[in-house]
């Protein structure tokens, strides 16, 4: 401060710097609770599914010759429970790594083959059909990387799964300033004060109603997070509409490619 004082810098200038350095250790504080928050939430959220692991298996240990029926029971929850596991954990590896560190892959592709394809494997992975509602004939050619729009994908079908009972909807339509690929669900809706928490790590509205046993179903909230990160690493707008008791739909916005964006990033 003395230091600076004698380099004559004015009080008004010292003291902007003073501000500018409180705020900053206050964000650094900031960080280094959230990412503490983080780091317990996930150690909670994994404990679950480890002590139902542990518990089956030590079940077997002790009671498998007595009772060999328990075999199928116990391995069917061991199974499903690591299934459980592996998902979380590697939702939890793409999101301890900042999104800016994430590589991109740019290429050009048709958004309506890849919503054919994401929705077709999801039909056969749960059995839920999706309805495809596409507002042109023919492809719609956009540029973003395949692989995560893919992945922003499966997010958005998974809770139109989890959270309605109806069937599923996609839409593609091709605007002037780019695409728009919408999932609908006429589920069980988020209400508006909850829309904004909904994208916070670990998340959830209501754990209770959610949480289903079956494999898969009960998310930890990391899902629509996730998604946040996507979106904004890959350049893509994510909107959020919900009613609750009425339903859902979350917006993909893929904005056109413009001339003036660096081609070479293109592979
Ligand atoms: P989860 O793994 O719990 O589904 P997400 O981050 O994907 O986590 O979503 C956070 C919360 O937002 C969910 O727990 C659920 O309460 C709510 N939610 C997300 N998508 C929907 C939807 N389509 N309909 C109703 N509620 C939803």
């Amino acid at each position: 401060f003395v230091r600076l004082k004698q380099a004559g810098r004015s009080k008004d200038e010292l003291l902007e710097m003073g501000e500018s350095f409180n705020e900053m250790i206050a964000l650094l504080e900031s960080n280094y609770s959230r990412q503490e928050q983080f780091v317990a939430n996930a150690s909670h959220e994994l404990k679950t599914p480890i002590t139902v692991i542990e518990s089956y298996a030590s079940l077997l240990k002790r009671r498998l010759h007595q009772q060999p029926e328990l075999l199928e029971e116990s391995l069917e929850a061991i199974h499903s429970e690591a299934v459980r596991m592996k998902a979380m954990t590697e939702q939890l590896l793409l999101l301890a790594k900042p999104n800016r560190q994430w590589q991109i892959k740019l290429t050009e592709f048709d958004a309506v083959g890849v919503v054919e394809r994401t929705a077709a494997n999801f039909e056969k992975a749960y059995g839920r059909q999706v309805e495809l509602q596409l507002a042109q004939q023919g492809a719609v050619m956009i540029v973003s990387d395949e692989d995560k729009l893919c992945q922003l994908l499966i997010i958005l079908l998974d809770n139109a799964r989890k959270y309605s009972e109806a069937a599923v909807t996609v839409a593609v339509s091709q605007q002037a300033d780019g695409c728009c690929i919408a999932v609908k669900d006429s589920g069980i809706g988020i209400a508006e004060a909850e829309l904004e928490r909904v994208f916070e790590p670990f998340y959830r509205v209501d754990k209770a109603r959610s949480r289903d046993e079956s494999v898969l179903a009960g998310g930890i909230g990391l899902g629509l997070s996730l998604a946040k990160e996507i979106a904004e690493a890959t350049g893509v707008r994510l909107e959020l509409q919900s009613k609750e008791g009425v339903g859902t739909t979350a917006a993909i916005h893929i904005p056109a490619f413009s001339a003036k964006s660096n081609k070479s990033e293109l592979q």
